[in-house]
């Protein structure tokens, strides 16, 4: 026996039978009819919601929550929180104070992306602060989406933005210890993320989402991870819903990790489905890789309804939420395997 979602649907298809003869006739708006039948039982939307990656998430979405609230357009909002984290010198993984590559270089990778799939995106950028900011200026003020290394800075100096140092002495002094050993086996949880990726679904029901980060600590000078590529990093489709990365961003690339999540959602699955599912491939793909012994990714999802989850490879992933209906909080996400520091 068909369920009523099932005879629902049946219905709408007759409908839009009835409505294509119809409509010659001059009776057009009977499409509405369809789509409407289409959505029920239509869940309730919960809206806006804000989530971020990490600890350092919750003041971001704060700052994010309020920019949004006094009616700021939903990238604006991005920036400002997302310049939080990149301006304390305590975040060792987000830009002023993040932990330079292993010749001490501090270099930035950004991405920022809207409803209507405008995407702006900079990365091996160096000396700049705000890095969010000078892709939003990429998504504005050029035909590109992505800009990089000195071309990245040239274009930031032209619209504005100081060069400054970013390395911090406390970031300086890790780095020389590291030197001594000189070993690149990022340490899990704390040396290969800690990227701020944020997700909104804003009060009109459109998406938008941004990452920035300092990228892996004692990376190789000219590494670029997943954060700034759209579809690895971040990636929405303000049909279906969002994704962002944290952790290993080889392991996000080698799987177009956010693009793929995105698409699970798309076939029905849940954020959490969705997260859990990709994980687990890049699990599968890497368990006889030798990045396995460092690996750790986590992702965030957001849909449509404002349905949230985060999951990753292993424990630790935290993620921070915003919504009218609980305010802001860290939630943690789940994972593949527990993981002991
Ligand atoms: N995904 C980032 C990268 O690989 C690291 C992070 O999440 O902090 O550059």
């Amino acid at each position: 026996m068909s369920n009523r979602r099932d005879f629902i649907k049946k219905a709408a298809l007759g409908a839009a039978a009835v409505t294509s003869v119809v409509g010659l006739s001059g009776f057009a708006e009977k499409e509405d009819v369809k789509e409407d039948l289409l959505e029920f039982p239509s869940k309730k939307v919960k809206k806006p919601v804000i989530i971020s990656t990490w600890n350092h998430g919750l003041p971001a979405n704060q700052e994010t929550w309020k920019e949004l609230k006094a009616g700021k357009p939903a990238l604006d909002a991005i920036e400002a929180g997302m310049k939080i984290p990149e301006a304390d010198p305590n975040v060792r993984s987000v830009g002023y104070g993040g932990y330079p590559d292993r010749e001490g270089k501090v270099t930035l990778d950004a991405c920022i992306m809207d409803h209507n799939s405008n995407c702006g995106s900079v990365s091996f950028l160096q000396g700049i602060m705000h890095p969010i900011s000078v892709a939003k200026k990429v998504l504005q003020n050029t035909p590109h989406v992505m800009l990089s290394g000195q071309g990245a800075l040239q274009f930031a100096l032209s619209e504005g933005f100081k060069e400054e140092n970013l390395l911090t002495p406390e970031s300086e002094k890790d780095w020389k210890k590291w030197l001594e050993e000189s070993k690149y086996k990022p340490v899990i949880n704390i040396e290969n993320h800690d990227t701020i990726s944020m997700l909104m679904l804003d009060q009109d029901g459109n998406l938008a989402g941004g990452c920035t980060t300092s990228g892996a600590a004692w990376k190789m000078h000219g590494r670029v991870g997943d954060s700034p590529i759209i579809g690895a990093g971040l990636f929405l489709d303000n049909e279906v819903g969002a994704a962002a990365a944290t952790g290993l961003g080889e392991a996000v690339i080698r799987t177009a990790g956010s693009a793929m999540v995105v698409e699970l959602m798309r076939q029905g699955k849940s954020p959490f489905e969705a997260c859990k599912e990709i994980t687990e491939r890049i699990y599968n793909k890497h368990k006889n890789h030798k990045d396995m012994e460092y690996l750790q990714v986590g992702f965030i999802a957001l849909n449509k309804n404002g349905e949230h989850a985060g999951y990753s490879l292993r424990s630790g992933f935290n993620y921070a939420v915003s919504d009218d209906e609980k305010g802001h909080r860290m939630e943690d996400a789940k994972f593949k395997m527990s993981w002991d520091k």
